[in-house]
Order: C-alpha cells, then sequence, then structure tokens
C-alpha cells in the first residue's frame, strides 16, 4: 500500500463515540494518529430520533475539525471519513448500507431499514462540513484492517467492548452466500455477528434468562449477553440480589440492587482486581449500591461471583475464537469445510488474532481468562503459531486506512 494523506474515522460503538485523525505517509510503516478524541455517547440519544443522533455525531465531527486550527494544510480540500459503525448492517457497497437491527441498548425504530452512511453524509451536508464519508465499516472489520497493515498473519479480529463481535478472512468459495462473485484476492472479510450466536448447548442460568427477558432485544445477541461489558456487570448483580433475598448476609434489602445495570462492569473488574487486604473497593462499590457493612467472607463472596462470571466470559471467549480458527483450519485439523484428506493437512500457519474493546483492553482477568482457555482447547503445540495481539482503538484507526487504500 503506498497511500499518503490525513483521513477521518467516527466511530459509533456502543458506550462511546471516538474521532480520531489519521496521516498516512506513503509507506508501509508510516502511520501518525494525529488526533483521537473519545467521548461518551450521551444516554439520551440512544432513544432518540436518528435526526437528533446524526446531528449530534455531525456538530461532534465539527468542533474536532475546528480545533485543527487555521487549516491552511487542508483548506479547500474535500475531508475523506470512515464510518465506523458497531451494529448490524445490510451492506450494499463498501460505503452504504442499511441498519438491520440496534443492539446494546439502542433503540431508534425508525432507523432501521436506513443507509447509515447516507444519514450521515446528510447531517455534515446540512452542518456545511465538507466532508465525504468514503467508507461505511463494521469496527471488527475496521481491527481487522489496521491487524493486518501491521501484520499479515491477522486473519481474524473480535471485539470485547460495550457488546461483542469477530470477523475473519474466508476463501470466497467457501462462502455459499456470495456465489459466484469473484474477488481478485479469493478471500473475503465475514463478519460474522457473532454476539447473536446461539446454541442448545450453551447452558443458560436462571440469570442469563432474566437478563434478556428484561432486555430491549430480548431473544436476540444471546452471545453478547454473557460475555460483553454492557452485560457482565448485570449478571454479577443480579446473583448478588438473589444472595440477598435468599439470605440475609447482605443485610437489609436495598432497592438500588434491584435497579437493571445498577453495577456496571467497570466495578465488576475494581472489585475482581482488589488486593487491598480488607477489600476496599468492595466495600465502596457495594455501599454504592446500597449495601453496607457487610463482613470480610462476604465481600469475599461477592469477588468470587465476580471471578465465575467472568471467568465464564473469558471461556466462552476462547471457544468462539477457536471455532474461528477451526472453521479456516487453523487450529491444527487442517479446516472443517476444507475437503482436504488427512494426509494433505498443511503445516500449521503462524496466526493473528486480532482484539480490541473497553472489556479487553482494562479487565485483566478477562484477558487472562480467555488466554488460559485457549491454549487449553487449542493445545500447547498449535497455540504457539496464533497470537493474540491487543489493537488499541484498532476499529477506527483501521477503517481510516481503508478509506486511504480505497484511493490509492
Ligand atoms: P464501545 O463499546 O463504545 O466501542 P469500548 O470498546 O471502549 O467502547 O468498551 C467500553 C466498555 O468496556 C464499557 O462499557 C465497559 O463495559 C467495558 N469496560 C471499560 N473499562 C472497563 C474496566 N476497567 N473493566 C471492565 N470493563 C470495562
Ligand atoms: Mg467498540
Amino acid at each position: 500500500m503506498t497511500e499518503k494523506g490525513t483521513y477521518y474515522a467516527l466511530h459509533l460503538g456502543g458506550t462511546y463515540f471516538r474521532i480520531l485523525r489519521v496521516l498516512l505517509g506513503g509507506e508501509r510503516s508510516y502511520l501518525d494518529v494525529q488526533d483521537v478524541e473519545r467521548h461518551p455517547i450521551p444516554s439520551h440519544l440512544m432513544n432518540s430520533t436518528s435526526e437528533v443522533l446524526f446531528n449530534f455525531l455531525a456538530f461532534s465531527l465539527e468542533r474536532f475539525i475546528e480545533k485543527e486550527g487555521d487549516g491552511s494544510s487542508s483548506q479547500g480540500v474535500k475531508r475523506e471519513l470512515a464510518f465506523t459503525f458497531s451494529f448490524p448492517v445490510k451492506h450494499s457497497s463498501i460505503s452504504s448500507g442499511v441498519l438491520i437491527k440496534w443492539t446494546k441498548g439502542f433503540e431508534i425504530s425508525e432507523m432501521v431499514g436506513k443507509d447509515i452512511a447516507e444519514c450521515l453524509q446528510v447531517a455534515l451536508n446540512r452542518r456545511g462540513l465538507d466532508m465525504h464519508v468514503a467508507v461505511l465499516v463494521n469496527d471488527t472489520v475496521g481491527a481487522l484492517s489496521l491487524g493486518y497493515y501491521h501484520d499479515p498473519d491477522t486473519v481474524v479480529a473480535v471485539v470485547f467492548g460495550t457488546g461483542s463481535n469477530a470477523c475473519y478472512l474466508e476463501r470466497t468459495d467457501a462462502i455459499i452466500k456470495s456465489q459466484g462473485l469473484l474477488t481478485t484476492s479469493g478471500s473475503m472479510v465475514v463478519n460474522m455477528e457473532w454476539g447473536n450466536f446461539w446454541s442448545s448447548h450453551l447452558p443458560r442460568t436462571s440469570y442469563d434468562i432474566d437478563l434478556d427477558a428484561e432486555s430491549s432485544n430480548s431473544n436476540e445477541m444471546g452471545f453478547e449477553k454473557m460475555l460483553s461489558g454492557m452485560y457482565l456487570g448485570d449478571i454479577v448483580r443480579r446473583v448478588i440480589l438473589r444472595m440477598s433475598q435468599e439470605s440475609d448476609i447482605f443485610g437489609p434489602s436495598s432497592s438500588l440492587l434491584s435497579e437493571p445495570y445498577a453495577l456496571r462492569t467497570n466495578s465488576v473488574s475494581a472489585m475482581h482486581e482488589d488486593d487491598t487486604p480488607e477489600l476496599q473497593e468492595v466495600t465502596r462499590i457495594l455501599k454504592d449500591l446500597g449495601v453496607s457493612e457487610v463482613p470480610l467472607k462476604v465481600r469475599k463472596l461477592v469477588v468470587k461471583v465476580c471471578d465465575v462470571v467472568t471467568r465464564r466470559a473469558g471461556r466462552l471467549a476462547a471457544a468462539g475464537i477457536a471455532g474461528i480458527l477451526k472453521k479456516i483450519g487453523r487450529d491444527g485439523s487442517g479446516g472443517i469445510t476444507s475437503g482436504r484428506s488427512r494426509s494433505e493437512i498443511q503445516m500449521q500457519k503462524r496466526t493473528v488474532v486480532a482484539v480490541e474493546g473497553g472489556l479487553y483492553m482494562n479487565y485483566s482477568m478477562f484477558r487472562e481468562y480467555m488466554d488460559e482457555a485457549l491454549v487449553e482447547i487449542l493445545g500447547e503445540e498449535v497455540s504457539q503459531y496464533v497470537v493474540v495481539k491487543a489493537m488499541e482503538d484498532g476499529s477506527s484507526i483501521g477503517s481510516a486506512l481503508l478509506v486511504a487504500s480505497l484511493q490509492s
């Protein structure tokens, strides 16, 4: 790739939106992230209207650009923008696609079926911003692009943030849906939307069932609800709530504890990783939930609950990754769709899995459980060829790279 120039990316996640500017110097090694802004998505936007949501995004972009100063170097030049959109989309081209459904608590029903890139472009035009939405891309695909840019052995990208999803590089002839479609490389990226994976073999507890039933998208995103940042805190809360109802170890009942999503996943990791002898973080966080003066023994039990819930999440995450590796023959078995006989099994190739998202980046016990289970599933030998690489902001930076590569 010999792309050159300045590119912008806007990423709408589940909790945050990010805006960044990337400078590419025309050589593979030269990639400079010049400015990154990360803001929480104001919660009222999640159930507003498409106009309100996209006006807000356009306004934020405008402010971001104003910061560039006199803009002398870029005056009169149309800015090329990548829109990283972390929700299920049916694409009609690299720069267009309609929203299939909302996830992660978003509920703007009139948006479903609308072209996401067009909505953003219209909002940008309305503000008089000379920006062009050149690419609409899923966050996992953005992360895969950055992973591949740094290391061509990258064939899988996974996000563990507010939600969870994965994509991987598949042989075009193995994709039934794309029959007859040819690509020059012979391969294609598949956005799995694995958050919606479900199997009767996946054991669900009563906590999972209740969480799902009370969510805004019940019967959907079953896998995501067991392993992503939006939900882990609420699973832990439900377990503690049940314990407090069925025993008196937590003292008088707290109405806060009955409040959905009152316990966030970052509090779960703070409690889990509390290394003070008296578990002061646990005391503090329980107090915020209206539960005070619980004995150390009970606080230790709360840490155990965090551990069990996060261990399950990490192990499910590993199982998902191992499943992809198996599908593409990188699990040491030669591939389940390759049709090769055992004697033709190829040598295991070095395989890089790019991973990003706030849960993975900030919750070290989640990471450890995932890594541990991946080795357990793949075996020591095959694991040596599988490299899991953290990719901070990979989905946004990578999507800017996609814009650049389109223009070269
Ligand atoms: P988005 O999902 O909006 O793209 P991120 O990838 O940054 O944003 O993920 C944010 C989510 O990551 C938070 O909502 C939270 O669930 C989780 N998270 C962030 N920090 C921590 C932490 N310290 N411990 C556990 N989970 C965290
Ligand atoms: Mg994200």
